[in-house]
């Protein structure tokens, strides 16, 4: 039954992955409840659950909360390819799933939809988003001009403790290597390159790059070689390597290496074209 795995991946969601929290998302959404957000606190367990003690939170932050926590849920799910590309998601059935109102997962979906992982269709409801041919290509394109300059600004504002960020990430993704997550691979991946946007310290590029990462990873799902890795874990670590020796102009060489990588281990070229019904019709 489709419910039931819609259930089942978000369920799993629930895993003491170590996840990336996007600090640069929190400090958006909710300036007012974080006084100082620490910049190197982005590496941490899933978010808690709200706090039991109603009488003690207001209403409002609780309500925040919660929503913040289904809305880490779903997008997690997606990230590591539990909810997969064209799955609907139905709104009663994730009310029902999170035990609150259809307004609050309207609420999750607009923001998801604004961020273009989900596709909203009037009528039909709600979608995780399949990314064209078209729209792959223009992502990397758009990761071509973005990377190399958040790499600029990483080396230019680098402290010890953003390369220990970086450093400690790795581990997590060698981790799960060892372990063969591949769900976790995927994400964690996946975020690395969110979280160089995110220490450059620009939260427009970080709030683009976190974007384009994901639709990176719906993409590797999509159009994909079954065969081969997302990132390659190497290519972070010469990278990684580049910004420790403060040479920008290396490191910006290798991210734009890399992504040529990812891109050619994509089947962007060979996927079947958009069917010309004039053409097929014509004579
Ligand atoms: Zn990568």
């Amino acid at each position: 039954m489709r419910d039931d795995v819609l259930k089942a991946a978000l369920a799993s969601a629930q895993e003491p992955v170590p996840t990336m929290k996007r600090a640069s998302r929190a400090r958006r959404q909710d300036v007012s409840k974080r006084a100082a957000p620490d910049p190197f606190a982005t590496l941490n367990p899933p978010m808690p659950a709200p706090s039991p003690r109603r009488s003690a939170t207001p209403a409002r932050l609780q309500r925040e909360n919660a929503q913040d926590e289904i809305y880490e849920r779903i997008y997690v799910a997606i990230l590591e390819h539990r909810l997969h590309p064209g799955t609907k998601l139905a709104e009663e059935r994730l009310a029902e799933i999170f035990g609150v109102s259809r307004a609050r997962i309207r609420e999750v979906l607009a923001r998801l939809a604004h961020e273009q992982i989900v596709e909203l269709y009037p009528q039909r409801g709600a979608f995780v988003a399949k990314p064209t041919i078209e729209q792959a290509l223009d992502v990397f394109e758009a990761r071509r001009l973005i990377e190399p300059a958040v790499l600029r600004r990483l080396v230019q504002t680098l402290t010890p403790e953003k390369l220990a960020r970086l450093r400690q990430h790795q581990e997590l993704e060698f981790d799960a290597r060892r372990r063969d997550d591949k769900r976790a691979v995927i994400r964690l991946s996946g975020e690395f390159h969110s979280l160089a946007a995110e220490l450059a310290g620009n939260t427009a590029l970080a709030r683009s790059m976190r974007e384009l990462s994901v639709l990176t990873c719906l993409m590797i799902f999509l159009y994909d070689a079954p065969t081969t890795d997302s990132c390659r874990a190497d290519e972070h670590t010469q990278i990684i390597d580049a910004i420790a020796k403060r040479d920008a102009a290396r490191a910006e060489r290798l991210m734009l290496e890399h992504l040529d990588h990812i891109e050619t281990s994509m089947k962007l070229e060979t996927a079947t074209p958009e069917v010309d019904l004039e053409t097929i019709f014509a004579g």
